[in-house]
């Protein structure tokens, strides 16, 4: 069994998911490693930020440099010098993000890479053959999610496209140790994500997804669909929700259930400028802190914290330094990973419901986009 469930509290969830890489403790957040990367950082800082598992982009690595070159050259954690798990998307939501480059049928998708227009073709048995190649730990389903707001007929045929993609990986060869996740999808529509919730489950992958969700939908919407899919989905192995990581969006999925999150938010608003503070967040490029010597977030222990001002990194970020980047990146990773950890700390102690309100409370009052 590769996940095991540790304790249960107010719909939230602790556990252990094991992987041919190691063990992480789950509600975990991961980073998004795009280009075999997470933007700026090295994977000794990842490791020292606490981080056990991050993704990898089988659309952009696929393209570049390509799967089977990563395979020649040892996989793709010795390709980026990462011992620890990695899960690694379909492509889907890159994919159909292309929206009119895109042709769908149910064989697969073509479409024109984004790098130098050539034609590209996915399908369920090509996904999984590039994510067998790179030889992640977790390998997601081919899906195709629906556009907000889209319409009903729309979702329907993304959805039921979707099921069949899902039995198709699930006919294909993994790689060694490699765990494989289905994608439950349905649209804005709550029957149809019900639907498609129990249509997954009667599948034998070893974890779920809720896909195509916080595509400019309200926060509402969100919560509602995903409380309906995970109150379906097997309690027994682990739910991912793809895409969504916003603080208060990790309280509200952790609250319902959901067992991994991965958002490229963290690293994006840090190489612009934007770190995260208790109960929001500031742009340092802002002149009022040219000389605001105190840490980026006083109650933050990171590396950029212990030991860098706001003026010193604003200084960093006027000057165009590489080093702006890596510092905001690092304390905006740490900011996400403590989250998680506090949330995942108090399950299963009769204070869970304590701690998340209290949490809520603190990053409410400064939405964050
Ligand atoms: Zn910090």
């Amino acid at each position: 069994m590769s996940f095991t469930l540790q304790a249960q509290e107010g719909g939230a969830r602790k556990g252990v998911l094991r992987t041919a890489h190691g063990e992480v403790q789950t509600p975990a957040f991961m980073p998004v490693g795009t280009q075999g990367s997470v933007k700026a950082l090295s994977p000794d800082e990842l490791r020292d930020l606490g981080v056990g598992i991050l993704l990898g982009n089988t659309y952009h690595l696929a393209l570049r440099p390509g799967a089977e070159r990563i395979a020649r050259l040892g996989g793709l954690h010795r390709f980026m010098g990462w011992g620890s798990s990695i899960l690694t998307d379909s492509g889907g939501f890159q994919v159909f993000s292309l929206d009119h480059l895109v042709t769908v049928a149910d064989e697969g998708a073509t479409f024109r890479s984004h790098l130098d227009g050539s034609p590209q073709r996915f399908t369920p048995e090509s996904v999984m053959a590039v994510q067998r190649a790179l030889g992640s730990d977790v390998a997601m389903a081919f899906d195709q999610p629906a556009p907000w707001p889209g319409d009903l007929r729309g979702a329907r045929a993304a959805m039921e496209r979707t099921h069949h993609w899902a039995e198709r990986c699930l006919a294909q060869e993994a790689a060694p140790g490699q765990l494989r996740f289905g994608i439950a999808q349905g649209g804005f529509d709550p029957e149809l994500r019900e639907e498609s919730a129990r249509a997954l489950s009667a599948m034998a992958f070893d974890g779920f997804a809720v896909g195509g969700l916080s595509l400019g939908e309200p926060r509402a919407t969100t919560y509602r669909l995903l409380q309906l899919q995970t109150a379906i989905l097997p309690a027994d192995r682990p739910r991912y929700l793809m895409g969504v990581g916003t603080p208060i969006d990790l309280i509200e999925a952790v609250s319902r259930g959901v067992d991994l999150c991965d958002c490229v938010l963290p690293t994006r608003i840090a190489r612009n400028g934007s770190v995260l503070v208790r109960g929001g967040r500031i742009n340092l490029r802002n002149a009022r802190f040219v000389e605001d010597g105190g840490p980026l977030d006083a109650g933050c222990d990171c590396y950029a914290c212990r030991g860098f001002s706001r003026a010193y990194v604003r200084h960093l970020f006027m000057a165009g330094e590489i080093l702006a980047h890596r510092l905001a990146s690092i304390h905006n990773l740490a900011v996400l990973l403590r989250l998680t950890r506090t949330l995942r700390d108090a399950i299963g102690g009769g204070r869970f419901l304590e701690v998340a309100a209290a949490l809520r409370a603190e990053w409410e009052s400064a939405p964050l986009p």
